[in-house]
């Protein structure tokens, strides 16, 4: 029987998702070849990667509205340094919510002037800032919408005329949000979408071509744009299985409808949380929760080898919390069923009966 997954990433992925995938590593499109020895000029893959392109505008609301979509190579970590070569004039603004963030206020530096706006890094991440004021002549305001380490997520995002970049790797497609308020909006495929190896970059085209600098070509938008996404052979298994995932979130009825079920699972989980006098929860400000992934320690950590040993035997994976927060972290994506959220929240109250 599967495991039920709460690993941060790579993740789980519909099941459905990857029985066809694996199908078509075998024959796909009942070529007698499979997807990943076929040209990625081919009509077969050509067609994947304009479905992908097209499917991830149409989930966010943002098909005829000036955006386009790529599917690129690098993580999200390689978004980092592009966003900054692509944008990066003047200053930039900064939102700094956890490793994500910082990380991207590092390769960014290298590039221009860059204000700090906000940081939570005084209480080691465990909330987001708010009423921090965006300079009005920065190039752009950059934030991460939800922090996979600390588990933390942003809800409400500022009002401000400064185009807004989003790494949205760990929430994109889960919620809602009025999408057309972002210019770019980035996510590496291995958290909500599809295998390591590409990441789903959202660009609105006015924003670009506003730069002095010579951009190298493999982290220009423009020249990924104007080749399609293919400037160089894209990763074609990856972009395949985002696509699967994309028509199989498509079919389920959309980004509204996996929200209640995305709301459904946290609401169980931190309930838990708070009845449960053996845990507490990492972050401080209740209403920042991320509903992706919940960070939580055991109260008295002498309990940890008892309640590892309940969960391993109740077949769960991938609950051990990132080495910078300690104690517990359990991932949600999309394709997490409610029940692997019920499995866990029984094994916390049998924690609660046996100590
Ligand atoms: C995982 C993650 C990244 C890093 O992604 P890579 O694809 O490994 O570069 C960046 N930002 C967020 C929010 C993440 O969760």
């Amino acid at each position: 029987m599967k495991k039920h997954n709460f690993s941060a990433g790579p993740c789980i992925l519909p099941q459905s998702v990857m029985q066809k995938a694996s199908d078509a590593v075998i024959n796909f499109n009942d070529l007698n070849l499979s997807l990943i020895e076929i040209s990625h000029r081919s009509n077969d893959f050509v067609e994947v990667m304009e479905n992908a392109r097209s499917l991830s505008l149409e989930l966010l609301g943002l098909k005829d509205k000036g955006y386009k979509s790529l599917f690129l190579q690098g993580g999200a970590s390689m978004e980092f340094l592009m966003v900054a070569f692509n944008l990066l004039e003047n200053k930039a603004a900064y939102l700094n919510t956890g490793t994500w963030s910082s990380k991207a206020i590092k390769e960014a530096k290298l590039l221009g002037e860059l204000v700090e706006v906000g940081s939570s890094k005084d209480k080691n991440f465990n909330y987001i800032p708010k009423g921090y004021t965006i300079p009005s002549d920065a190039d752009y305001f950059h934030c991460t919408s939800n922090n996979t380490i600390f588990g933390t997520q942003i809800n409400e995002f500022p009002i401000t005329e400064v185009p807004i970049v989003c790494d949205m790797s760990s929430d994109i497609f889960s919620r809602q949000l009025d999408f057309s308020r972002f210019d770019i909006i980035y996510a590496g495929a291995q958290k909500n979408m599809g295998p390591a190896g590409t990441t789903l970059v959202i660009i609105k085209e006015d924003i670009l071509g506003k730069v002095s600098r010579t951009i190298p070509s493999m982290l220009d938008y423009q020249v990924h744009l104007s080749k399609d996404s293919m400037f160089n052979t894209p990763a074609v298994f990856p972009v395949y299985v985002s696509m699967l995932t994309l028509e199989w979130l498509k079919n389920l009825g959309g980004i509204s409808e996996i929200e209640k079920i995305n709301n459904k699972k946290a609401e169980i989980l931190y309930s838990e949380i708070d009845r449960n006098p053996l845990f507490t929860g990492f972050v401080s400000d209740k209403e920042n929760r991320s509903k992706m992934n919940a960070t939580f320690n055991l109260v008295d950590n002498s309990l940890s080898n008892r309640f590892d040993q309940l969960w391993n035997e109740a077949g769960i994976n991938g609950l051990s919390g990132h080495r910078s927060v300690g104690g517990y972290r359990a991932s949600m994506y999309n394709a997490l069923p409610l029940e692997s959220v019920n499995i866990l929240v029984d094994v916390m109250k049998n924690l609660e009966q046996k100590a």
